[in-house]
């Protein structure tokens, strides 16, 4: 009896590590948000599916612990990305905590990796994931964090970075990283990564404050001072001298 928390990587199957797709099939029940089951679902149609939506994180880790306790079978929690960047490693281990099932984390592609990869090389020197969402974290907080990492001119990799219920929240962080970063930083978005209808656009800081195509089913990439665009990707410079 034992509860695996994986990380399912941005979307498709070829960016499920295959230690991930080894744990996932070896696993009897497999637990998650219906958007990540969704995506896995085909590959794994023996499994028993535990589904739920969004917002009920905690009922999700306490019904998967009790599944497996009771059928005394192993499980799996997917996260999609990794599942120890803003997914549910951390609360599951909270949560299973005392009740004598062990929690193992198998990591994965956490979307900072897959979006940097289609966007060129941005995170090639030091870089901070700062998610724009207030629902746990106030926004005074988020602010001060986008102000100390533009003044230590981190690149920044912004998750969450607007939905229905906040779409201001990435024009008010642009406005913040503008009072410290060059409005000609490269900057990019990636949109559903690995997934269908995957896009993306490099532009300026300036110009991407005003993207409409910014919402929860993408990340952003600033570079810092040293970034560039080069052929079309972003590049920010590790040191090496080039001859
Ligand atoms: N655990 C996930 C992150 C969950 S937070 C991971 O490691 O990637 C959700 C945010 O992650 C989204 O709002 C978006 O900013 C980013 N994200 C996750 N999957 C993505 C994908 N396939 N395409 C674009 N952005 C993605």
């Amino acid at each position: 009896m034992k509860i695996y928390v994986v990380g399912i990587g941005p979307g498709g199957i070829d960016e499920l590590t295959p230690r991930a797709y080894k744990t996932l099939e070896s696993c009897t029940i497999i637990a998650g948000y219906k958007r990540y089951v969704d995506l896995i679902r085909k590959y794994f149609p023996e499994k028993s599916f535990m589904i739920s939506s969004m917002r009920q994180e905690i009922e999700r880790c306490e019904n998967l612990l009790d599944a497996v306790k009771e059928n005394n079978v192993d499980g799996a929690l997917i996260s999609s990305g990794d599942a120890g960047v803003y997914g549910m490693a951390g609360l599951m281990l909270e949560i299973a905590s005392g009740s004598g099932i062990e929690v193992e984390v198998v990591p994965g592609i956490t979307a900072a990796n897959s979006a940097a990869a289609v966007l060129g090389a941005p995170l090639m020197n030091d870089y901070v994931n700062i998610s724009l969402s207030d629902l746990m974290t106030d926004w005074n907080t988020i602010a001060k964090r986008l102000v100390l990492a533009s003044e230590g001119d981190f690149v920044i990799c912004l998750y969450n970075p607007a939905s229905n219920h906040r779409p201001e929240n990435f024009k008010k962080a642009c406005r913040i990283l503008l009072k410290y970063k060059s409005p000609d930083t490269p900057a990019g978005y990636v949109r559903n990564i690995g997934r269908e209808g995957q896009e993306f656009t490099i532009m300026t800081l300036n110009e991407i404050q005003h993207c409409d195509k910014i919402d929860m089913l993408t990340t952003v990439i600033i570079g810092n001072s040293q970034s560039y665009i080069q052929n079309g990707k972003i590049i920010t410079p590790r040191g090496y001298k080039l001859e």
